[in-house]
C-alpha cells in the first residue's frame, strides 16, 4: 500500500514514511492510493478474533514496511486488558432495543484518543529505533490531546514530550493526569497564560526551521494517517458485537470536532463494512451540521468559537475533513487543493454545487447539533432510565443519533469519554459527582511535576535545548 496527498501530489509514500509526517509538502493530507475491499469471506473470518487479532488484521492491509511479526508484536503490546480493563477492548452496551454505546474510553486517559495514541506511542518507539532517530514532541494542549499523548509516550524510547498547557485553566482532574507522570521523558510546562498563548509559542519554535531541525521536534496531531487507521479497527470490532451475520447494517453516531473518529468510520464503510449511516454529532460549534446538510463549508473564526460544556468538540474548522472531502469529489486533487488553499484562504470556506451536495447521501453521512440544554437532558434522562452515566460528548452523540434511529439498523453511539473527566457538568446535571474509576480515586494529592514558563518562545526554546541534550 502506497500514500498519495489529497491536494494532487501524485508521489506514493510508503506508511513509514509518512509516520512521523504531519500534512504532505503540498500541504494536503495522506491518504491510500485506494481502499482495500473485504469481501465476505474475510469479514465472516474477523468476526471470531479478538481486538490485537483484529487490527493486526486491518493494519496489515495498509501497512507494507513493517514486518508482520513485528507489527504483531506491536498491536498484542499495544490491545491488552491490562490497559483497556476489558478482554473486548471496545465493549458494546445496549441501551435499550436498537440503539447502544461502545466504550472507547477505557484507556489511561479516558477518552477515546488513547485507542490510537496508544499504538502511536509504540509506532514512533519501533520507527525511531530502527531509524536511530529521536523525536522531540512539542505540543499545546486545555486538556485531552495533551494527556493522551503524554500516556502514549511516557518511557518510550527515543521520544521525549514538550506539553504547554495554560496554567491553572485545566480541570483539576485534567492537571493532575498529566502532572502526576514522573516520567523522565515527559515534560510537562504551565505557561503563564492562555490556551492560545500555548498555540501561539508551539508556531513560533516550529517556525524556527533551523531549530526544528536541529531539535527534530514533531508533533503529534489529529491529521496523522496512523492515529487514523488505528481507529478504523473499532468500527468493525462495533459492528461486530451487534451483529451476527454480515447481512446486517449498522449506523454509528459520531460526536465529532476535528473528524478524525468519523473519518475513521468513512474508511471502514469505504472497506465494505456493511455501515448503514455515519452520523455527524456536533454541539455549539456547528461548522460540520451545516457542511453535510448543506453543502457549504465555512471557517468560523476564533470569536465565533463557542466554548461549549463539550470542549474536545470546540473546533472552528475539521482538521481532518479534507479527507473526506477528496474522496467525495472523486479525487480530483486539484479541485481539492483549490477549495482547501485558494478559496480558503480567499473566502473562508466554499459551497460545493448542488450535483456534488447530493453526493453526500450515497456516501452515508447524516449530522446534527446539540446545544449545553440538550446535552444535560441526555445525560440526565440516560441516568434516570437506564442508570448509565454518560459524559457531555457521549450525550451530544446520543441526542443527534436519536434523531436518526431507523427500523431494523442498529445504532452504535461511540462513547468518546467518561463522565470522570467533565465533573462540573455532571454536578449540573445530575446534583453529583461524577463515577470514577477506582485505580484514578486520590489522583488529585498525588506529587506533580511541571515547569512554570512566561508567554516567552524564547524560554521555551532554552528549556527544550536544555533537555534534549542526551
Ligand atoms: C477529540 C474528541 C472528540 C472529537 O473527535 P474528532 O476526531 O476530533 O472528531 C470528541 N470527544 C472527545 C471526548 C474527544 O476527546
Amino acid at each position: 500500500m502506497k500514500y498519495i496527498s489529497t491536494r494532487g501530489d501524485q508521489s506514493e509514500r510508503h506508511f513509514c514514511e509518512i509516520l512521523l509526517e504531519g500534512l504532505a509538502p503540498d500541504g494536503g493530507l495522506y491518504l491510500p492510493t485506494h481502499y482495500p475491499k473485504v469481501d465476505a469471506a474475510t469479514l465472516a473470518r474477523w468476526r471470531s478474533l479478538g481486538y490485537a487479532q483484529l487490527a493486526f488484521e486491518i493494519l496489515s492491509l495498509y501497512i507494507d514496511d513493517i514486518p508482520a511479526a513485528d507489527l504483531k508484536a506491536l498491536v498484542e503490546k499495544t490491545y491488552t486488558k491490562a490497559t483497556y480493563g476489558t478482554e473486548a477492548i471496545v465493549p458494546v452496551r445496549r441501551l435499550e432495543d436498537g440503539l447502544f454505546i461502545q466504550a472507547l474510553s477505557n484507556g489511561p486517559t479516558l477518552a477515546f484518543k488513547d485507542m490510537a495514541m496508544q499504538l502511536l506511542g509504540n509506532l514512533f518507539e519501533y520507527q525511531l529505533a530502527r531509524r536511530g532517530e529521536e523525536l522531540n514532541i512539542l505540543g499545546a494542549t486545555s486538556g485531552d490531546t495533551g494527556s493522551a499523548a503524554e500516556y502514549a509516550m511516557r518511557g518510550k524510547r527515543g521520544v521525549r514530550v514538550f506539553m504547554l498547557s495554560p496554567q491553572g485553566r485545566m480541570s483539576p482532574f485534567q492537571q493532575a493526569q498529566m502532572f502526576s507522570l514522573q516520567d523522565p521523558n515527559i515534560h510537562n510546562i504551565a505557561i503563564e497564560g492562555v490556551f492560545d498563548d500555548c498555540q501561539d509559542i508551539v508556531k513560533a519554535v516550529s517556525n524556527d526551521l533551523a531549530f526544528k531541525r536541529q531539535h527534530k521536534i514533531g508533533t503529534v496531531n489529529s491529521i496523522n494517517w496512523a492515529r487514523l487507521l488505528a481507529q478504523v479497527v473499532y468500527y468493525f470490532a462495533g459492528y461486530f458485537q451487534v451483529t451476527k451475520t454480515n447481512a446486517e447494517q449498522v449506523s454509528f453516531a459520531v460526536p465529532s470536532g476535528n473528524f478524525g473518529n468519523v473519518c475513521a468510520g468513512h474508511v471502514a464503510r469505504m472497506m465494505g463494512l456493511p455501515i448503514a449511516q455515519l452520523v455527524v454529532a456536533t454541539n455549539e460549534n456547528d461548522v460540520l451540521d451545516e457542511f453535510f446538510r448543506t453543502g457549504r463549508y465555512r471557517v468560523r473564526s476564533s470569536a465565533e468559537t463557542h466554548e461549549t460544556s463539550s470542549p474536545s468538540m470546540d473546533i472552528s474548522k475539521a482538521s481532518n475533513f479534507e479527507r473526506f472531502v477528496f474522496d467525495l469529489l472523486g479525487r480530483d486533487g486539484a479541485r481539492v487543493a483549490d477549495l482547501f488553499g485558494a478559496a480558503l484562504a480567499r473566502d473562508g470556506g466554499f459551497q460545493l454545487t448542488p450535483e456534488e451536495t447530493a453526493r453526500i447521501a450515497g456516501f452515508g453521512f447524516v449530522s446534527g447539533k446539540s446545544t449545553h440544554a440538550d446535552r444535560l437532558a441526555t445525560i440526565r434522562s440516560t441516568w434516570a432510565d437506564h442508570q448509565d452515566m454518560i459524559d457531555t460528548h457521549t450525550a451530544d452523540g446520543l441526542k443527534v443519533a436519536r434523531e436518526h434511529l431507523q427500523p431494523g439498523v442498529p445504532m452504535i453511539v461511540l462513547e468518546t469519554a467518561l463522565p470522570a473527566k467533565f465533573a462540573a457538568t455532571i454536578e449540573e446535571a445530575l446534583g453529583r459527582a461524577p463515577l470514577r474509576p477506582a485505580a484514578l480515586e486520590g489522583i488529585e494529592a498525588l506529587p506533580k511535576r511541571f515547569t512554570t514558563m512566561p508567554v516567552d518562545a524564547a524560554r521555551v526554546k532554552a528549556y527544550i535545548e536544555q533537555h534534549c541534550a542526551a
